[in-house]
C-alpha cells in the first residue's frame, strides 16, 4: 500500500514499523496477528495490575490528606478495574474475537460503559462518566507508556510511524535503532522536519492517513527523497527501490571529493556556503562537508533538550564548543527563538490561540530580560574565543531591534565592569523573516551589521500559510512571486547600505531555489551540513551571468507554478545527475 506525504529529510530506508500511539482519545482500530493474541492479553493484564497498584497508593495518600470519605472514590476505581464481568472479561473477549490491540479493546469497553452512564437520567450515574474517562487515561498510560520511553525501547531497524513528533522527541531519536520516521501531521519547514534533516534521519511528514493503515511489525519503505511510503512492498516495488538506491549511491559518491574544492562559480565568484546547526556537535559535519562557518546556530535547542532553563555556564559551554570546533571560521549565534512549534513544557503556560503569531522568539526574550541577558552574556564571552556574530530572530519593528541592541549594550557594560573579555565590535545582525522587516529592509539596514533571510517564516507570514500544517502544504510555496519580490527588495536594500545578506531558510538547500538566490545577488547561503556538497556542485556548474538571467526571468512570472516549473527546468539542465531517478516510484 502506497501513501504520499512531504519529503522533508532525504534518504531511503527499509525497516519495520513501530506505531507510536499518542492521543488516548483517538485510539484507532488496529489488528494484531493471531500469534500475538495471548501476548496482548498478558500485556493488558499487566497494565491493569500496574494501574490497580498505582490506585492503591493514590488511595492511601488521599485518605491521609482528604479523609476516608473523599478517598473512597479511588476504591471505586479499583473495583471497576478489577470487575471481571463488566471489564476484564469483555476486554479479553474483544482482543480474542476481533484480534485487535488491547488499547482498542479497552477503549471499546470503557466507551460503552461511559455511554451507558451518560444516558442515565439519574445524575448520580451520569457524573460517573467522568470517572470512567479518568480511569481510561490511567490505564492507557500504562498500556501505551510514555512516548520517550517507547522510542528508547525501539528495536534496531525500526521506522517510527506517529501522528506527530515534537522537535525534541525527534532530536532524541537513537540513530542506531531508528532508521527514519513518518507522521500524519507536519509541514516541510516545521522544526520536526528541520531537526530530522539536521540529524540525517530520513523522514516523510504530512502523510495524513498512514496511522490508519500501519501496524506494528509491517515492513515499510520510507522514501524521504520523494515523500513516498510503501507498506509491505511487493517484489516489484522492492526491486525498483534497490535500483534507485544504487543510483543514489553513485550520486553521493560523486560528491565526496568536493569538500576541499572551493565553492566558486565558473566565472570565478565565490559563494560562501555555511552550515545551519541545532547542537554544537554538528559543527564537525559542517566542516567535513566543506562549510566555511556556521550561518545559523539555533540555540533554542539548549532549552528544548533540557527540562530546565539553561544557566549562563550551559550556554557558554555550548558556544565555546562550537567556536572551538570551527577553528577561526565565523559562527552566527541566533538568540533564543522559542515558541510556536518550539515549545518547552516548563514554560508552556496557557496555550496561545495563534502561537505562530504569538509571544515567540525575540518577543519572549524582550519580556524576560534576565533570561535574555543570561544568554547574551554567554554569547559575548564566547566572542572572545573566535569570530562570533549575534543575530536576533523575528524582528518586526525598529523599536524591537533597538531594545534588543540596548540590552546587548547593557550586558557589554556589565562584562566590561567585571573585566570579562569579549569582542567589543561583535557584529550584530537580524533575521529578515517577517514581511514587515522585508518591506522596511532599507531602514533596518542602517542599524544592523548583516541580514539573514529566513525563508521558512518569511514564506509562512507572506502567504498566511502555517509552515507546519500538512493540510495546506500545497499552498506553502517559496516560489510565490510575492516572496520573490520581497527577496529582491531585501537584497537591494542590503546592497545599498553595503550590508552582507545571506539566506538560512530551508529553501537555500533546494538546488533550483539556490540558482534564483544567487541570481538575485546572494553570495552566502547557509544550509544543513548534508546539503553543502550538492550545493557546491551546483555553484561550480554555473556562472553568475547565467544565474542572473534565470532570476530576471523568474521575476517575470506572476504565478507560482510557472516560477517552480521554470526553475526546476533550469536546474535540471545544469545539474541533471541530482535529479536522476527522482521519477522512479
Ligand atoms: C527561517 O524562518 O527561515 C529560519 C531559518 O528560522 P527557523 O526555521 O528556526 O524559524
Ligand atoms: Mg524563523
Amino acid at each position: 500500500m502506497v501513501h504520499r506525504g512531504l519529503a522533508v529529510s532525504p534518504g531511503v530506508v527499509i525497516g519495520t514499523v513501530m506505531v507510536l500511539e499518542d492521543d488516548i482519545h483517538r485510539i484507532q482500530k488496529r489488528g494484531i496477528a493471531e500469534a500475538q493474541v495471548k501476548l496482548e492479553i498478558a500485556r493488558f493484564d499487566r497494565a491493569v495490575k500496574e494501574a490497580v497498584a498505582e490506585l492503591q497508593g493514590v488511595y492511601q495518600t488521599a485518605r491521609k490528606e482528604m479523609g476516608d470519605e473523599a478517598a473512597k472514590i479511588f476504591l471505586v476505581h479499583i473495583g471497576m478495574l478489577s470487575d471481571k464481568r463488566s471489564f476484564t472479561v469483555p476486554v479479553h473477549a474483544i482482543i480474542e474475537s476481533e484480534r485487535v490491540t488491547a488499547e482498542y479493546a479497552v477503549s471499546q469497553v470503557l466507551g460503552a460503559l461511559a455511554e451507558k452512564f451518560q444516558q442515565s437520567s439519574d445524575s448520580a450515574f451520569s457524573t460517573k462518566a467522568n470517572d470512567i474517562e479518568d480511569l481510561a487515561s490511567r490505564l492507557m498510560s500504562h498500556l501505551v507508556g510514555r512516548r520517550e520511553s517507547r522510542l528508547a525501547r525501539a528495536k534496531p531497524g525500526t521506522v517510527v510511524v506517529a501522528n506527530d513528533l515534537t522537535p525534541s522527541q525527534t532530536a532524541g531519536i537513537d540513530r542506531g535503532k531508528i532508521l527514519g520516521f513518518a507522521t500524519d501531521l507536519g509541514g516541510k519547514t516545521g522544526h520536526t522536519a528541520i531537526v530530522a534533516r539536521a540529524l540525517n534521519i530520513p523522514a516523510v511528514v504530512g502523510c495524513r492517513s498512514l496511522m490508519a493503515d500501519a501496524r506494528d511489525g509491517d515492513t515499510i519503505v520510507l522514501d524521504g527523497d520523494r515523500g513516498v511510503i510503501v507498506l509491505n512492498p511487493d517484489a516489484r516495488q522492492q526491486a525498483e527501490y534497490s535500483r534507485y538506491l544504487d543510483q543514489r549511491r553513485v550520486f553521493q559518491l560523486s560528491l565526496t571529493d568536493l569538500a576541499t574544492l572551493p565553492a566558486t562559480t565558473s566565472d570565478g565568484v565565490e559563494v560562501e556556503l555555511l552550515g545551519n546547526i541545532e547542537f554544537p556537535e554538528q559543527a564537525k559535519e559542517v566542516v567535513e562537508s566543506g562549510g566555511k562557518g556556521i550561518g545559523l546556530y539555533r540555540t533554542e535547542y539548549l532549552y528544548l533538550m533540557s527540562g530546565t532553563e539553561p544557566s549562563e555556564r550551559d550556554h557558554f559551554m555550548a558556544y565555546r564548543k562550537c567556536v572551538e570546533m570551527m577553528k577561526g571560521r565565523p559562527v552566527v549565534i541566533r538568540t533564543m527563538d522559542l515558541g510556536a512549534d518550539k515549545v518547552v513544557e516548563s514554560r508552556h503556560g496557557a496555550p496561545e490561540r495563534n502561537p505562530f503569531l504569538g509571544c515567540r522568539s525575540i518577543r519572549l526574550c524582550l519580556r524576560d530580560t534576565p533570561m535574555f541577558k543570561t544568554q547574551l552574556r554567554a554569547i559575548l564571552r564566547a566572542s572572545a574565543l573566535g569570530p562570533v556574530k549575534v543575530m536576533f530572530p523575528l524582528i518586526t519593528s525598529l523599536t524591537e531591534l533597538r531594545r534588543a541592541k540596548y540590552i546587548l549594550n547593557d550586558v557589554m557594560e556589565d562584562l566590561a565592569e567585571d573585566s570579562i573579555p569579549f569582542d567589543r565590535k561583535v557584529p550584530v545582525g537580524m533575521m529578515v523573516e517577517v514581511p514587515a522587516a522585508a518591506l522596511m529592509a532599507d531602514a533596518f539596514a542602517r542599524e544592523v551589521d548583516f541580514f539573514s533571510i529566513g525563508t521558512n517564516d518569511l514564506v509562512q507570514y507572506t502567504l498566511a500559510v502555517d509552515r507546519t500544517n500538512e493540510r495546506i502544504a500545497d499552498l506553502y510555496s517559496p516560489m510565490h512571486p510575492a516572496v520573490l519580490i520581497l527577496l529582491r527588495d531585501i537584497v537591494k536594500a542590503a546592497r545599498k547600505h553595503k550590508r552582507p545578506v545571506s539566506c538560512c531558510g530551508e529553501s537555500a538547500a533546494d538546488l533550483e531555489y539556490a540558482l534564483l538566490l544567487i541570481g538575485l545577488g546572494l553570495r552566502t547561503l547557509s544550509v544543513s551540513g548534508t546539503s553543502i556538497p550538492s550545493l557546491k556542485r551546483l555553484v561550480r556548474s554555473v556562472s553568475i551571468g547565467q544565474c542572473e538571467r534565470i532570476a530576471r526571468q523568474a521575476l517575470q512570472f506572476d504565478s507560482e507554478p510557472e516560477v517552480a516549473a521554470y526553475l526546476r527546468d533550469q536546474a535540471r539542465k545544469i545539474i541533471p545527475e541530482a535529479f536522476d531517478g527522482r521519477s522512479v516510484e
